[in-house]
């Protein structure tokens, strides 16, 4: 509380980012869906060739070259892409774009009850109403409970996190097309992790509703750089620059445009990376569920998975073994571990660990 403040940011409960460790420390980090393996070669030589004294100079205001770079990667019109610093703050400005104030409208904006915590932190610092629709029991997002829901706006996560399931795109399909007035924002911060995977970006020419968000933090291994883009229509991209136009001009800098473009230009490597962390997923899921694990079938680099045992202790435990995994602590999350895939070694070390902890707690 501070008399500084105004009551927004006294009220407001922030979203919390998993643990970074301190520097220096060495810890097996699977708490914050990072990549395990570093960006594409194809980075470091466009690194090589970026000319410094360029710094000197304001980045292009659209990252033209990343816009064309993912309108080849998805297939679509550099008319239909924006970019910025994130797909956190993409998704903070679509809000802003899509989303309709309490003030001037009593519809809220539709969102899972257990999904990306960042959404309800967003509709209150925007002060947009929202309603929460529950998961199924096996946390599927059915569409059907999007139908005939009046709201000013639709967001989820496809795949869902912290759930990590996925729907097809023939259910947001359904979504869209039963809410021809509102935004239906589909955030795949995911998708990549599902072997045959279809994007949402295939419906953007059929309904002009559609607003996909795409970031290159988890699949291309570019957290650090911090670049996330939407697909859509040109009326939603044309909607979406007017609210940057009015808050930061130059969101994305210079060498994040550099290293973005290099990556996104890089397919084959983008494949063999997901492939790999696709693999280890498969490995690590039936290792767990062999140790008494229950968990959803995941399309995501990470697993929501119910240990046989206390969910917060062996959180702890991990943890004092010097392994991160996330643990929220809520009802119904708290009943879970969300795992990030890391390397097959990592996964092992994490595996061994759990081991020890199972047998100790049975032990005991
Ligand atoms: C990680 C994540 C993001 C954030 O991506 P950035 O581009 O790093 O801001 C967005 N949505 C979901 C569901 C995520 O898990």
């Amino acid at each position: 509380m501070s008399k500084y403040w105004n009551k927004l940011i006294n009220d407001i409960e922030p979203y919390v980012a998993g643990e970074q460790p301190k520097p220096g420390q060495k810890v097996i980090k699977l708490n914050t869906n990072e990549n395990p393996y570093p960006p594409s070669p194809k980075v470091k030589e466009a690194l090589d060739r970026f000319n410094l004294a360029d710094l000197r100079l304001y980045p292009d205001t659209n990252s033209t070259i990343v816009m064309k770079a993912a309108a080849k990667f998805d297939g679509v019109s550099e008319k239909n892409i924006f970019c910025g610093n994130g797909s956190d703050e993409v998704l903070a400005i679509a809000f802003q774009t899509f989303f309709e104030k309490k003030a001037l409208t009593g519809l809220p904006v539709l969102m899972p009850d257990y999904s990306y915590s960042f959404y309800p932190v967003f509709s209150e610092f925007y002060d947009i109403r929202r309603k929460t629709i529950a998961l199924k029991e096996d946390f599927r997002l059915d569409p059907d409970d999007y139908i005939g829901v009046p709201n000013c706006g639709i967001v989820f996560a496809n795949p869902n996190a912290p759930t990590s399931r996925a729907i097809a795109v023939s259910d947001i399909e359904k979504i869209a097309a039963a809410n021809p007035d509102s935004v239906v924002i589909v955030d795949e911060a995911y998708v990549a992790f599902e072997e045959n995977y279809e994007s949402a970006v295939s419906l953007i020419g059929k309904y002009d509703n559609i607003c996909v968000i795409r970031t290159l933090s988890k699949a291309f291994s570019l957290a650090g750089i911090r670049l996330g883009y939407a697909v859509g229509s040109e009326e939603l991209i044309e909607g979406l620059k007017r609210a940057r136009d009015s808050f930061n001009s130059y969101p994305v800098d210079r060498l994040a445009q550099t290293v973005a473009e290099a990556a996104l230009l890089d397919v084959d490597y983008y494949n063999e990376t997901r492939a790999k962390i696709i693999a280890t997923r498969e490995r690590a899921a039936k290792e767990l569920k062999e140790l008494g694990f229950a968990m959803p079938p995941s399309s995501a680099n990470f697993l929501y998975a119910k240990p046989p045992v206390d969910c917060g202790t062996l959180y702890q435990n991990l943890r004092n073994k010097g392994i991160l995994v996330r643990y929220f602590n809520k009802p119904v999350l708290n009943e879970y571990l969300r795992i990030t895939i890391g390397t097959d070694e990592e996964m092992r070390a994490l595996i061994e660990a759990i081991k020890e902890e199972v047998q100790n707690a049975e032990n005991s």
